[in-house]
């Protein structure tokens, strides 16, 4: 029967391939995704190619076909792996954790919701009340930071915009009891700017689309959403494939389930307001002077924002610094005017971004868990975070991003290499290393004290006067152009191709990017004028003030240099790589079949460069040279007994390592394993398939 599966729909494991060739690799997926089986195996890696349609594999029977069984039972599925994680926390009360990786558009949001709804669909059999309260918050969340933190891109219609890494808390029956959100950089720029044919953040649309016209009236906005200069930009507004105001009243559900007060989703919609209100501030002159050239928009600020007009006026208009001795209010040139505007909306959005997310954590975070009382509380964590990018054009953001693909890069070459090797010491099982590349060498340089990307950035942000790009570039040319990863303009002069005066290259793991120079320093320095700060703070809205906690400092407190947003960024990564590390790890790498969203078209270039940056080949060897699969001596006795006459029903061997030779030679797989101390070892997945069927025929 597996032949005919294999014919029919290809190897279900990678590792059965015959030849581990990058054609035959390919191939297999391509027959897979043909006939609807997206999801493959590698080992205890899920390989899902997003199929662009919706396929009968999901839902409640799915899910009980799945619940408690092995990985190699059933076909490859999310919920194989979903289990697996979900049973090494409930049987080994391990800390497990989901790591979802692929390009934007390859399917791990989706992904991270179908394992989400998997193990909240098998827990709780019990119903009990707050684990179902709790259940619901976490899926609820979803939609929410969706509408936020997700925009239409050219890549994805529903594109996160936002890293996020959830942990949802189990108790020791193995029920959900609580979770937190971390969520990372959110692509704020999109706020003020869009490129052509993508949109802002979906809250914008959903509000003017879905929202009730008393609603729209009250916040002065208009349902078209061409008229304002922060939605119109990418020349996009409705889309026929989105559903904007049905999500608008799935969102204000979601909030009201989540335990937002009616107040508080009021103000949600109030800074949404005041953003498109913002956008369409202009300045001119008048007598020398920069002015707003629309009061009324200035007047519907001073409403939506519980303040006055005025302070809203002279905090888009000046500055207030301290001489030392004076404290005096500094105009602002038109330029800089302009600056404040945008910087202040950006800012805006992320903080109502942010405090959405510790919203939902209050109300679902652990409270008064003893685990003297209540036994080992134990965390699954799910990880969506953006997959690497290379656009024609290149700046801060995606530099950022790919740095965070490089540390998760270098977590799973740790994590993959060591546990199989530790495992293999332990148990006594002789294994000679794979080599692979290791991408240590390129987090080094972006992240080195002293010396690396982040450090040289860093220091010329803190330098006083007028520090330009160019001269970022022209110091990091120096520190870092013998750097095997690095290209300066220098050792690029032959290239002409490019502009190398404002650009710079890396050697990435997964292929090489370009970085345009432009606006790193002042999107590292993310300056935000200390006056918007005590604009909001001065807020008598109450939620708005709580969102700005640091407007409280007067001009004369001494503020200190707040952390450049690059450095923000490292450090949350170093904190992600060492809550993952701390886990058992499972993977999920998504990979998207072609650029147009077809259900058909298996672009064969553009998954033959994901397989290599993923290192799929790579992963495929490293677990031929391996066993695909090590059990308990004790498990796999329990397991297998009955497809063997000296151990059906009871074995009177002296242990159940003999009892594990005896079924493995029972069915001549004696090739195919080894024995460690505590466990048996199979080589390949074929003989475990082989097991399977023999233990189903009984
Ligand atoms: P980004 O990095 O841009 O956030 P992503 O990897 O999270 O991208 P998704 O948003 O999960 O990508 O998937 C993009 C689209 O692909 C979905 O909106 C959906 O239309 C389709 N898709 C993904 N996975 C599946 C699936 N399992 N079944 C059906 N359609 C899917
Ligand atoms: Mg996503």
């Amino acid at each position: 029967m597996a032949e005919q599966e294999d014919l029919e729909f290809g190897k279900a494991d990678f590792v059965l391939l015959d030849n581990i060739t990058t054609e035959d690799f390919l191939a297999n997926m391509k027959l897979r995704f043909e006939k609807g089986r997206i999801y493959t195996y590698i080992g205890e890696v899920v390989v899902s190619v997003n199929p662009y349609k919706q396929l009968n594999i999901y839902g409640p029977q799915v899910v009980e076909s799945y619940k408690g069984r092995e990985l190699y039972e059933r076909p490859p599925h999310l919920y194989a792996i979903a289990d697996a994680a979900y049973k090494a926390m409930k049987r080994r009360s391990k800390d497990t954790c989901i790591v979802i990786s692929g390009e934007s558009g390859a399917g791990k949001t989706e992904a991270s919701k179908l394992i989400m709804q998997y193990i909240a669909a098998i827990t709780n059999p019990s119903q009990r009340q707050e684990v179902e309260r709790v259940k619901n918050i976490l899926l609820k969340s979803n939609c929410v930071l969706e509408a936020f933190g997700n925009a239409k891109t050219n890549r994805n219609d529903n594109s996160s915009r936002f890293g996020k890494y959830m942990d949802i808390n189990f108790d020791f029956k193995g029920d959900p009891v609580g979770g937190h959100i971390n969520n990372y950089l959110l692509e704020k720029s999109r706020v003020i700017f869009q490129q052509p044919g993508e949109r802002n953040f979906h809250s914008f649309y959903q509000m003017l689309q879905g929202g009730q016209d008393q609603l729209l009236k009250s916040m002065r906005l208009q349902r078209d959403i061409s008229r304002y200069e922060y939605l119109r930009q990418g020349s996009t507004g409705k889309d026929p494939g989105i559903n904007d105001s049905g999500e608008f009243k799935n969102v204000a559900e979601a909030m009201k389930v989540i335990g937002f007060q009616a107040d508080e989703v009021q103000t949600v919609y109030r800074i949404l307001a005041c953003i498109l209100h913002l956008g369409d501030i202009k300045f001119g002159f008048e007598e020398e002077a920069v002015v707003i050239t629309d009061d009324r928009i200035v007047a519907v600020l001073g409403e939506l924002l519980s303040t006055s007009a005025e302070a809203v006026e002279k905090a888009l208009l000046y500055r207030t610094v301290s001489t030392g001795r004076d404290i005096i209010d500094k105009g602002h040139s038109a330029q800089e005017a302009g600056y404040g505007r945008d910087a202040l909306a950006k800012a805006i959005y992320e903080r109502l971004f942010c405090w959405i997310v510790s919203k939902i954590n209050s109300v679902i975070e652990v409270k008064d868990y003893d685990p003297r009382v209540h036994g080992k509380n134990t965390v699954i964590g799910v990880l969506d975070i953006y997959g690497f990018e290379i656009f024609d054009n290149n700046s801060f953001e995606q530099f950022c991003i790919n740095y965070c693909n490089e540390k998760l890069q270098q977590l799973f070459i740790e994590l993959v290499l060591k546990q199989e090797q530790e495992e293999y010491r332990n148990e006594g099982i002789t294994w000679h290393d794979i080599d692979y590349f290791n991408n240590k060498v390129i987090c080094d340089l972006v992240e080195q004290q002293h010396k690396g990307i982040i450090s040289i950035l860093d220091e010329a942000c803190m330098n006083v006067g007028r520090v330009t790009d160019t001269m970022f570039l022209d110091t990091m040319d120096t520190k870092l152009g013998r750097h095997d990863h690095y290209t300066s303009r220098k050792f690029a002069a032959k290239d002409k191709t490019m502009d190398f005066g404002r650009h710079f290259r890396i050697r990435h793991y997964a292929g090489d990017v370009t970085y345009s120079v432009d606006g790193f320093i002042d999107k590292n320095k993310d300056t935000l004028f200390q006056d918007f700060k005590r604009l909001m703070y001065n807020s008598t809205n109450h939620v708005l003030k709580e969102m700005w906690p640091e407007g409280k400092l007067s001009i004369t407190e001494v503020t200190k240099r707040p952390l450049t947003a690059a450095t923000l960024f490292k450090n949350s990564m170093i904190a992600l790589v060492e809550k993952l590390a701390s886990k058992e790890p499972y993977y999920v790498r998504c990979v998207k079949p072609n650029e147009i969203k077809s259900p058909v078209q298996f672009n064969q270039e553009r998954c033959l460069h994901q397989v290599g940056y993923l290192g799929l080949l790579e992963n495929v060897r490293v677990r031929r040279a391996g066993f695909a699969n090590r059990q308990l001596y004790t498990r796999f006795v329990q397991r297998y007994k009955m497809t063997c006459a000296f151990t059906w029903p009871n074995h009177m061997l002296p242990s159940d390592r003999d009892a594990a030779e005896k079924i493995v030679e029972q069915h001549g797989l004696q090739k195919d394993v080894a024995y460690g101390r505590t466990k048996i070892f199979i080589r390949t997945p074929r003989s475990l398939f082989m097991l399977e069927e023999a233990r189903t025929a009984m």
